[in-house]
């Protein structure tokens, strides 16, 4: 709804001053934030509407998208998009918040930004204002300029695909437009921003992967990426957090699904470059693949069935053998190949045993390398933060 059709309904400018007041109390900022408010809101006005809608979710996607710092949610709702309709964080409820999202439907052209996925078993699942989810997503899905699905249910349906919803994500239901998936579990902010800021400055897709996601953050394989890498390379395979030897050592053993997750993390840190899984200790859990959750479940542990091609004449039994014939660990064809080049089985060492000069240079190079891109990040994005963006 533009300004000029607030003030039409009886909104006076001094009510649409006092509610800015209230939002900014609201949001703990001072009254000289009012005037920034309100000219804001009144840019956003003639801004591109967003719809977002939320369907099986926890609400996560939402949670990281507004916590992103640079720019912040204030600087995106207020300054880039107008964001009609967000079950979360509008303050509207009941049917005057069903008759924004009705009369922006009806104004067409919006970009359709869709949280959580659909159920397929029975539409009873997932029920919002009386209407099955599946229902309004198709019908909002028709006047969509865009369709964006963030966070990896509402792209491949995410966990909820292994419950007995039998969930899936909107390309599945709206098949008749393409739809840009960023799969992530939560989504992850920077994605989502800079897909709408290309989108809105270029009007048109980016480039996309098979999966439908943008080749910009999909495009590299974490485990080519991964600050542990050396590790990797050496053999050194982390199997007890408690031991401070191996505290940056490669996390394949207790569960990594970095060989087969394609992602931006290991160069776009999260929550503005402070860490990300890996760098925290935690193993990739492969939340931007569509095989992810039910595919690479349990999380935590080395994986006895996960599918290996075969890459010269080794199969999962050799490459687990290999490891220290304990198992065969989830690994993809460039791990299966990595044993067949003999680096793994050479370097295969105890976890007792201390790392060589050589291999301590290997790792710190590897760890300053990573830790370098950080600071480029972090530059660019402080700069970025102080008005050089472009
Ligand atoms: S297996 Fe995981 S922790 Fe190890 S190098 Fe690859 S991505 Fe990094
Ligand atoms: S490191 Fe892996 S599990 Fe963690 S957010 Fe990135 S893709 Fe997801």
């Amino acid at each position: 709804m533009s300004i000029e059709k607030i003030w039409a309904k009886g909104v006076t400018r001094r009510d649409f001053i006092k509610l800015c007041s209230a939002a900014a109390a609201a949001l703990g900022l001072s009254e000289t934030m009012v005037p920034k408010f309100v000219s804001a809101a009144e840019k956003a006005a003639k801004k591109p509407p967003v719809i977002w809608l939320e369907g099986q979710d926890c609400a996560g996607c939402t949670e990281s998208f507004a916590s992103n710092l640079n720019p912040g949610t204030a600087e995106i709702l207020l300054d880039t998009i107008s964001l009609r309709y967000h079950e979360t964080l509008m303050a509207g409820t009941g049917d005057v918040a069903e008759h924004a999202l009705e009369q922006t439907m009806e104004e067409g052209n919006y970009i359709l930004v869709v949280e959580g996925s659909i159920p397929t078993v029975d539409d009873r699942f997932c029920v919002i204002g009386g209407k099955p989810f599946r229902e309004t997503l198709l019908k909002t899905a028709e006047k969509a300029a865009a369709i964006i699905a963030f966070g990896t249910c509402s792209a491949y349906g995410g966990i909820n695909a292994a419950a007995p919803t039998k969930s899936v994500g909107v390309q599945s239901i709206v098949k008749d437009k393409p739809v840009i998936n960023l799969p992530g579990c939560p989504g992850k902010p920077s994605r989502l921003v800079a897909t709408l800021l290309y989108y809105l400055s270029t009007g048109n897709l980016p480039q996309m992967d098979k999966y439908n996601r943008p080749l910009a953050f999909y495009g590299k394989l974490h485990h080519d990426n991964c600050p542990r890498r050396g590790h990797f390379e050496a053999g050194h395979f982390l199997t007890d957090w408690n031991d401070p030897k191996q505290v940056d050592w490669c996390l394949l053993l207790v569960g990594c699904k970095g060989p087969k997750t394609y992602t931006d993390c290991p160069q776009v840190w999260w929550n503005d470059g402070a860490s990300y899984c890996v760098n925290a200790g935690s193993p990739c859990s492969g939340c931007t693949q569509p095989e992810y959750y039910a595919g690479f479940a349990p999380l935590y542990v080395k994986q006895e069935n996960f599918m290996m091609p075969g890459v010269a004449g080794i199969n999962a039994d050799t490459v687990g053998k290999v490891l220290g014939g304990a198992t065969a660990v989830g690994l993809g064809a460039h791990l299966a190949g990595s044993v067949a080049a003999g680096r793994l089985s050479k370097n295969k060492r105890s976890h007792n045993e201390p790392l060589t000069l050589k291999e301590e240079k290997e790792a710190v190079s590897v760890k300053n390398k990573s830790a370098n891109n950080q600071r480029e990040i972090a530059k660019d994005h402080t700069l970025k933060g102080k008005g050089g963006r472009d």
